[in-house]
């Protein structure tokens, strides 16, 4: 007999809380306390020599501000300590050369969130077949929906148990999301064939069998004559308004109905995402990706002021169809999907994957008749089809060949070259 091994999982899980109109304001003014201590933090680092900027000296500063501004002790010191902890990890980021140096959250570009960063505090229990209880600090017990067997009460354990969570507000309200960390039994290797994936610019996904998947627009032609009408709405009130004059109320509402809709879209756009890629990992035993960084390609398309861009305006278009499609967020979901049905994800080097033919290897100049129609230009070979079919076949020849980067599924550690940090950071 043979013993199941075992594999820790750590996951998300997303639910809709039922908050009170009390509790809706409680966890705004939090969300706003972190934004404010964040901004405080980051006022506080710029202005402070560099050898003095240390987490300790940081550490006291928030403990002070909490007691000197009577709003931020709205915030509760868990939730402070985990601002503190997000600031210095973006400045980690940054310095290891993963994202941008951080800066100030504006009022309106900023998502509302409070963290919760210990799971004991929220001290879970189901109270009904739909709803379970938790505790949010300085709010109380609130109600939320329960769509997921999560592991509290008898069922938790050191291994199966929720680590933390986070208060999230989007345009449908608040939600939570918890951080779980399960210990589940070890899927055997999936045994379906291999498929490579094309980041589509004419179909959303195409696989290197041939299969493709689309999908239809997210807000039908009644939703999108409102949602420009309201658009067009809120620009006229806008230009109504006088000089440092307060945003009205009705502009308000027009602003809430457009987000609204916005988020309808992405609700729909989410859903087709898991669909299809559970599909795909239900079928394919490996499965292989582009290994895109789409935030460098939004970039590189401007182009910087030594060595401009071209074709701008058509790569921002491209980028933007990128954007929407949400590439990045297909690659996360199959990662996670594909390990836990036993598959595996490869990412593969992405350059020429759509100039060069499928069939005979060759990169003529031209093969590439149209966004839609790859025609290989090589007189030996002369192979066509769709042009994302091609690449995606392409992907798949690469992984084949052995050059794949980096063993995707699970937590992959990515090597960078050390650089040298400021002395705080240390
Ligand atoms: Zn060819």
């Amino acid at each position: 007999m043979s013993q199941d091994t075992l594999v820790n999982r750590q996951f998300g899980h997303r639910a809709r809380l039922a908050l009170s109109p009390a509790g809706v304001r409680a966890a705004d003014d939090q969300a706003h306390a972190a934004r404010t201590m964040w901004n405080l933090l980051h006022a506080g680092w710029q202005m402070m020599p560099k050898e003095r900027r240390t987490l300790a000296n940081a550490d006291a500063a928030i403990r002070q501000a909490r007691e000197d501004i009577n709003f931020l002790a709205v915030l509760p010191a868990q939730a402070a300590q985990a601002v503190l902890k997000t600031y210095f990890r973006a400045w980690k980021n940054c310095w290891e050369g993963r994202a941008d140096a951080p800066n100030f959250k504006g009022r309106l570009r900023t998502v509302m969130s409070v963290d919760i960063p210990q799971g004991r505090d929220l001290n879970i229990t189901r109270v009904h077949r739909r709803w379970g209880m938790i505790n949010i600090p300085k709010v109380g017990r609130v109600r939320f929906r329960w769509t997921k067997d999560l592991p509290v009460g008898r069922r938790a354990n050191t291994e199966n148990r929720i680590t933390g969570a986070r208060l999230i507000k989007d345009a449908l309200g608040w939600h939570i999301a918890f951080r779980v960390q399960t210990l589940e039994v070890k899927p055997d290797p999936h045994q379906g064939p291999d498929v490579g994936i094309d980041v589509g610019v004419t179909v959303p996904i195409a696989l290197s069998d041939g299969e493709t998947y689309e999908h239809g627009e997210w807000l039908t032609e009644k939703e999108k004559a409102k949602l420009l009408h309201l658009e067009q709405r809120a620009a006229q009130r806008k230009q109504h308004r006088k000089p440092g004059e307060r945003t009205s109320r009705r502009l308000h509402h027009t602003y809430d109905q457009i987000a609204g809709l916005r988020a309808k879209a992405k609700r729909r756009a989410l859903d087709w995402q898991h669909q299809t890629t559970t599909v795909i990992a239900r079928t394919y035993g490996t499965v292989v990706v582009e290994a895109l960084t789409i935030t460098n390609m939004v970039k590189s398309a401007r182009g910087t002021i030594e060595e401009p861009g071209k074709n701008v305006a058509q790569k921002s278009g491209l980028n933007r169809s990128i954007s929407r499609e949400a590439w990045g967020r297909t690659v996360t979901m199959l990662t996670y999907k594909t390990a836990q049905l036993g598959g595996t994800l490869h990412k593969v080097p992405a350059p020429g994957t759509s100039r060069r033919c499928s069939a005979c290897g060759s990169t003529t100049p031209g093969n590439r008749e149209s966004q839609a129609v790859f025609v290989c230009k090589n007189p030996d070979c002369g192979w066509s089809g769709n042009a994302d079919h091609n690449a995606a076949r392409n992907v798949l020849h690469l992984y084949r060949m052995g050059l794949a980067l980096i063993p995707a599924a699970g937590r992959a550690v990515v090597r960078r070259a050390k650089r040298v940090k400021p002395a705080a950071a240390r």
